[in-house]
């Protein structure tokens, strides 16, 4: 792509091959990798985050939306593929013609899909809430009401059945067992009733880095796979390493000296304390970098050098330490050199958590990729 702004997020994808790698290490042979890829990709871009988890050593492919899955086999994406989210009962069709499996967990809804023609099979998982107060059945009773509807339809297969724990990422377990034992319960009822084979997964990134060897057939790999921490209290346990993929880089497009009480950026909140260099970056809060940014710092020649003023849609401006030539390298995200600002540093700075940085960095900013 022609860049007409120097402004760009590259994604280091063999970093995602090796979180993959590193997590497959730790794993035992027989629970498999789904690579998670929605929001496009957490915002690194989903295609080629797909295709790259696929040759690392990924099996399956999960994303929230049926529309992200298209999107995948429109890719000539092959592999199996997830999605987590509610699904329309009429989208049902599109799903069994492109062999995407969906995630169901209301007999109305089995009910509203067996009254359509499906040409191809269509693959279920069946999700159970056991805790997280989200999707899911909760009981033993909407159990046997949906075997009992599948049973009245031989087009649809239930393949799989899973969970997701609202706790895994915390220090403390007991929720999180807690959580496990119920899914264990309908689990077993669910076998004394269903002969066919099932695919059984519980677990996140967090959940497969701290209970590798309780994940049956199959993990969710998200954020991990992305070579970010799911918490602080999973990255202290230091228990796997993991690479960022994800950096932003822009260019300094104007260079200036402002002198002693002059002031920088909508409402003059920052005002120069001496003559001061001053750099402009072509990035503001519409690519996505928040304005709660304002008072953190980018990398400059290697060095850390602070954001002054509000962040604007458009342009940020930064203080220097001295005059650089317009076209030097700025970096918001990743490594310069010796140096490197982490996902996290931003996450914290911005009062969030890292899973949402590279989602609101938008489309705007163009992806570019290293190792495709
Ligand atoms: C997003 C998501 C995941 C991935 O979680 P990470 O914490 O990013 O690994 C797994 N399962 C479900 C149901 C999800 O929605």
């Amino acid at each position: 792509m022609e860049l007409h702004r120097y402004t760009w997020v590259e994604i280091d994808l063999e970093a995602i091959a090796y979180n993959i790698k590193q997590i497959k290490q730790k794993l035992p042979i027989t629970s498999k990798v789904i690579a998670v890829v929605k929001a496009d990709g957490y915002g690194h871009g989903s295609i080629p985050v797909a295709k790259k988890a696929l040759t690392a050593g990924a099996e399956a492919l999960a994303v929230a939306l049926l529309e992200e899955a298209i999107e995948l086999r429109k890719a000539q994406i092959t592999a199996p593929i997830l999605v987590l989210g509610w699904v329309p009962p009429e989208s049902a069709v599109v799903a069994a013609e492109l062999d995407i499996t969906l995630t169901f967990f209301q007999q109305d809804w089995l009910d509203q899909v067996n009254s359509y023609t499906l040409a191809k099979p269509l693959k279920l998982h069946l999700k159970v809430d056991s805790g997280m107060g989200r999707i899911g059945i909760r009981s033993e009773k909407e159990l046997y009401s949906i075997l009992y509807a599948l049973n009245k339809n031989k087009s649809i297969y239930l393949t799989g059945v899973y969970t997701h724990f609202a706790t895994a990422d915390e220090p403390e377990s007991a929720y999180f067992l807690q959580q496990k034992e119920r899914f264990e319960i309908l689990l077993s009822k669910l076998k004394q009733h269903w002969a066919g084979e099932l695919d059984i997964h519980i677990g996140n990134s967090a959940s497969a880095i701290r209970l590798p060897e309780d994940m049956y057939d199959y993990i969710r790999f998200g954020i991990a796979m992305y070579g970010l921490y799911p918490s602080k209290a999973v990255k202290d346990k230091g228990e796997i390493d993991l690479k960022q993929a994800f950096s932003l880089h822009s260019n300094l497009v104007h260079v200036k000296q402002i002198e002693s009480g002059d002031t920088v950026s909508y409402g003059c909140t920052y005002t120069a304390n001496e003559k001061e260099w001053i750099g402009t970056i072509p990035i503001g809060y519409g690519d996505g970098w928040l304005r709660k940014m304002q008072g953190f710092s980018v990398l400059i020649n290697g060095k850390r050098l602070p954001i002054v003023g509000r962040i604007c849609m458009d342009q940020t401006m930064v203080r220097l330490d001295r005059a650089y030539p317009v076209g030097t390298k700025v970096t918001f995200i990743g490594r310069q050199d010796d140096t490197f600002i982490a996902m996290d540093e931003i996450s914290e700075h911005a009062e969030t958590i890292n899973y949402e940085i590279p989602c609101v960095i938008n489309k705007r900013i163009p992806r570019i990729y290293k190792g495709l």
